[in-house]
């Protein structure tokens, strides 16, 4: 138990302290690139030798981003151009902007305005992500980002080195799910937050050292006795779910994430990039296999049935949804998805969450009854 502690804790100290991460990988000579949710091709960076550097917002106060986006625009952007206009993210050599919702297609011209010094690299892929030719336009854009990386890094990127790096990041993606079940299994070892900090330190680290410690982690929890708590079994779902203060509250109601939908977590490790014989082609196709996201194009609303499948195959007693503030797809995917949850008898809580949150009483009365009415 002292080990997995210990590894824990490893893993906290990363996020933490990101920016540590970051001056590290400059201090070693390696350029690094900021990348923001969702679906960037983050293998291209890693296949140019660049360091991914994820950019999911923080927990602050804003003062400075209000003169760019209004306040109605959720907190994850918010806090992402304020840590830009700080100078808090000063090293790296650009970041990658994915334009896959309204108020992220005004990230970059916010960015170029406010920050100027780190170039923008923006990434488009298809609506239409399961056609042949949505596939191929994905490709096509995803071959340009690629260029761009090739004039920052100084280096050209052969289809060799971008395979092995697609084929080091199903490596983590395959340590990331043996983890969660891992963690599912031993709540009285791994708390909701050590959960997602174990999985949100590989946005800094690099993947490789990434997976190695979670390999060990795994290893560690799988040999210890069964758990003597069973606890309710929650799988939550949203964009983010990385509160400390909302994932104590789970913890103190008795709550085990049991499995998750949530971007930032296992929207990152569901599905693994095909091996294709043009590694780009593989990269493009894993954007029409992904389900579950709210800024995916899923008129059927698959994200719906998967939660379903998710939740019964977890034994769940319940979702939780943790709802971005102002994130309009998340506010789309309501309605019919609630429905979907109703239709299956999986009881469902949604609670508001932003990152500039200062009390979460509101949300610890929500969760305490929710889980009252769990246990019934
Ligand atoms: S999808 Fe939602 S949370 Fe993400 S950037 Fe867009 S509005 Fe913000």
């Amino acid at each position: 138990m002292d080990k997995v502690k210990e590894m824990l804790s490893e893993l906290h100290s990363v996020c933490a302290d990101p920016r540590a991460q970051l001056d590290a990988a400059l201090a070693r000579g390696r350029k690094a690139v900021g990348v923001l949710p969702y679906f960037c091709p983050e293998e291209l960076v890693y296949a140019a030798g660049m360091l991914p550097f994820g950019l999911w917002g923080a927990e602050m106060q804003t003062s400075l981003s209000g003169r760019y986006y209004p306040a109605f625009t959720c907190s994850l952007l918010h806090t992402a151009l304020e840590m830009g206009l700080r100078g808090q993210l000063a090293g790296l050599s650009a970041i990658m902007v994915p334009l896959c919702c309204d108020s992220l297609k005004c990230f970059g011209p916010n960015w170029k305005y406010g920050v100027g010094t780190v170039p923008v690299i923006d990434v488009a892929w298809a609506q239409n992500r399961k056609t042949e030719a949505g596939e191929e336009f994905t490709r096509a854009r995803f071959r340009r980002v690629l260029g761009r990386l090739e004039e920052i890094s100084g280096k050209t990127v052969s289809d060799g080195e971008i395979a092995e790096a697609v084929a080091l990041y199903n490596e983590n993606r395959a340590a990331l799910r043996a983890f969660s079940a891992a963690a599912a299994a031993h709540p009285e070892a791994v708390s909701p937050l050590q959960r997602c900090e174990a999985m949100k330190a590989g946005y800094f680290m690099d993947r490789a050292a990434h997976t190695a410690k979670l390999r060990a982690l795994t290893e560690a929890l799988c040999s210890l006795p069964e758990s003597p708590r069973r606890g309710l079994r929650i799988v939550t779902t949203g964009i983010l779910a990385d509160s400390p203060a909302l994932l104590g509250i789970l913890e103190d109601a008795g709550c085990t994430v049991a499995d998750d939908q949530v971007a930032q977590e296992s929207g990152f490790f569901r599905t693994d990039t095909p091996v294709t014989a043009d590694p780009v082609v593989g990269l493009a196709r894993r954007l029409g296999l992904a389900e579950g996201c709210s800024v995916l194009f899923d008129p059927g609303k698959e994200r719906g049935r998967e939660l379903v499948k998710l939740a019964k195959a977890a034994g769940a007693d319940g979702v939780l949804w943790v709802m971005a503030k102002f994130c309009d797809p998340e506010e789309f995917d309501y309605v019919p998805v609630r429905r979907m949850l109703e239709e299956a008898g999986i009881p469902l809580l949604a609670v508001e969450y932003d990152q500039q949150t200062a009390s979460f009483e509101q949300a610890r009365s929500a969760i305490e009854a929710f889980a009252e009415m769990l246990r019934g």
